[in-house]
């Protein structure tokens, strides 16, 4: 069975050469005991028990899934050992403000450790991971009491936490929830609905869950601005911080899916369950936003873990498997065949598996830089500050989320393909990971609604193209440092040349909405793309540029490192950016090409 490696060779050659993160610690307050040395230690740390503890659970848990019996959800063999060793080592706390329990790093050593977790095996990590997303919003939102009873325990790990926001009749559009929240004389509200595809909703891994839910108050105003937000906990706290009294909520069913099968994917039902108010009345979905852009990043890491997990395993087959000789010659002339490596439409879908692993996870962390930026603002009460960070995070969130998860798909779909027919054989693993990967797409806001995130409310409506002209800015002043730089020139160019090309399609996409607001939704996906592939393409050359200094003035690593990082980023802006031109052409072309044909026309069968 193969297994994962941390990539910890790449992941601190962005961290330490191209982010320079101990730079960036030493501005941070947060970043006091971030020091290289522990830095290094943490992530070794991480690496071993994602390598050693995590990874060998990928496909058992696949094959076993979970099991709802009598309520209660059982997570397969080998789950809750390894969930008390993450306990144990304090991983979920790693991030978390000191006063709570936590160890107070940045978060952006948080997105490390989520990074090596989900990619050793996504569906263990999905349970950790929607607790942190609870607990970021209890810091923000909750009451001090509230504080106080529910982040330490679920800092330690003892607790854990969930999102409840679907409900039958709606994902996206949650401005249809129906859930009921009945105020009580006590100061506490009394919960009743379904909500449905609630990911940890029941498990066997912690002693208590806390699910923050969305309701609706009596006579609150229809639509969204009528959602409020509740902690409603499995068992309520006792008067001494323990567990008190059963809640009334449970598990109805666990949904049967394509993937991510250790994933306990719930039907939830809240039976006159106690909950209690988090945030202000009627605000609940802006006090959830908080959590789903925590969440929205944490997702796009499905897109780069599950693509740099597919190629690790099919960069080692094709090393192995023989067949036919290499075109241009006998690569192993004492072998029956050459092996596949040495075809170059091989390496075509390992080179893409590579840029995108690669270009993504510098694409994260750069974006963390900033998340760590915005913490520590809202931390030191600087709310403009914080503000601005978050400005420029939720710019990149839709593009990571989106152009991400997608060309994750791509990525692990690749795999699946070098190994030819074995990878559709469950043997292998290549399918559980196209399997397990394909739901980046569809939760946490599918990639058509952070398109239409990107596109319609951060681009046009709240900044009229100002938050690509900002980006811009700074993407093009880096290339035009490099112009004269023998090896990057091209690449320079190229940049230098989408950089202008963004911003002159944002006008023009501008324009043709104020005629027809359709063409909003029509361009969307097209614009977010293109705007992944730019966005990658600068993250390709920051790369390439520290490549070729350290080539130049010597670094770290071999040269060998740094020349395959260099002919990555060639790969990158030769094969793979020439489709951000597809999309721009396709980005304007009429809204009419969607819209004429009328919706019964749209099959004739019968
Ligand atoms: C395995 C799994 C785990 C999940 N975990 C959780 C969880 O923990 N908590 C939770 O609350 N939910 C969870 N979800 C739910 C998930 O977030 C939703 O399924 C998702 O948001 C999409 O909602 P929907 O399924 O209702 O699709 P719909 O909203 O019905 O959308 C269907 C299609 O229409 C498109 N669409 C919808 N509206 C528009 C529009 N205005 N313009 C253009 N296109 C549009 C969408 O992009 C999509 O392609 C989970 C789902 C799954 C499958």
């Amino acid at each position: 069975m193969p297994v994962y490696k941390a990539p910890l060779r790449d992941m601190k050659f962005l961290l330490n050469d191209v982010f320079d993160y101990p730079g960036h610690y030493q501005t941070l307050a947060s970043g006091e005991n971030a020091t290289p040395d522990i830095v290094e230690a943490i992530l070794t740390e991480c690496g071993r028990f994602c390598e050693e503890v995590l990874s060998p659970l990928y496909q058992s848990g696949d094959e076993e899934g979970c099991k709802l019996d009598n309520g209660e959800v059982t997570t397969p063999k080998g789950y809750r050992e390894a969930y008390d060793q993450y306990v144990m080592g304090g991983w979920q706390g790693l991030s978390a403000p000191e006063d709570f329990g936590g160890q107070g790093l940045p978060a952006s050593m948080g997105l490390l450790k989520q990074e090596m977790m989900g990619t050793a095996n996504w569906s263990f990590s999905m349970y950790p991971g929607l607790s942190l997303g609870a607990m970021n919003t209890i810091f923000l939102h909750g009451d001090e009491h509230q504080k106080q009873t529910y982040l330490i325990p679920l800092t330690e790990g003892r607790w854990g936490g969930t999102m409840c926001l679907t409900e039958p009749q709606c994902g996206t559009d949650l401005g249809q929830v129906k859930t009921k929240a009945e105020p009580q004389a006590d100061g506490s509200y009394t919960l009743t609905g379904t909500k449905i595809f609630i990911s940890s909703g029941e498990h066997d891994l912690t002693e208590n869950i806390v699910h923050i839910v969305l309701a609706r108050l009596p006579d609150a105003p229809k639509g969204t601005k009528g959602i409020s937000l509740f902690i409603v906990p499995k068992f309520l706290p006792g008067a001494d911080g323990g567990l008190g009294e059963r809640n009334a909520v449970s598990c109805g069913a666990l949904e049967k899916k394509m993937g991510i099968k250790a994933s306990a994917t719930c039907v939830m039902n809240f039976d006159g369950a106690t909950g209690f108010l988090i945030g202000p009345e009627n605000q609940g979905l802006e006090c959830m936003f908080t959590f789903m852009n925590t969440a929205r990043i944490g997702t796009a890491i499905q897109g780069v873990g599950p693509a740099e997990l597919s190629y690790q395993w099919a960069l080692d087959y094709a090393r192995e498997r023989r067949s036919m000789r290499a075109l241009s010659g006998k690569k192993d002339p004492d072998q029956v065949a050459d092996s596949l490596i040495h075809h170059a439409d091989v390496r075509r879908m390992l080179l893409t598996q590579k840029a995108i692993a690669e270009g993504g996870r510098a694409m994260l962390y750069y974006a963390a830089r900033l998340a760590d930026h915005m913490v520590e603002a809202h931390t030191a009460g600087d709310e403009q500050k914080a503000a601005k960070y978050d400005d420029k995070l939720g710019f990149l969130t839709p593009i990571l989320k989106g152009f991400l998860t997608e060309l994750g798909c791509e990525a692990t779909n690749l795999g699946m393909q070098v190994f030819g027919g074995h990878g559709y054989i469950r043997e292998h693993g290549m399918e559980q990971i196209v399997r397990d990967t394909r739901i980046a797409t569809l939760y946490e806001g599918t990639t058509g609604i952070q398109a239409l995130d990107l596109l319609g409310r951060k681009v046009l409506l709240m900044t009229q193209g100002g938050a690509v002209r900002e980006f811009t800015l700074k993407v093009a002043n880096f290339a035009r440092k490099h112009l004269t730089n023998k090896p990057l020139r091209p690449m320079s160019v190229e940049l230098l040349k989408l950089t202008a090309q963004w911003n002159l399609l944002t006008v023009r996409v501008m324009l043709a909405a104020r005629k027809d607001r359709d063409i909003v939704s029509a361009a969307a996906n097209d614009f977010l793309m293109y705007s992944g592939y730019v966005t990658m393409a600068y993250m390709w050359l920051r790369q390439a540029a520290v490549a070729v200094d350290r080539l130049n003035e010597g670094g770290e690593e071999s040269g060998a490192f740094y020349q395959t990082k260099l002919a990555t980023a060639e790969f990158y802006y030769e094969r793979l950016l020439p489709r951000a031109q597809a999309h721009a052409t396709s980005m304007l072309s009429p809204a009419r090409n969607l819209m004429q044909v009328e919706p019964e026309h749209l099959a004739f069968t019968g």
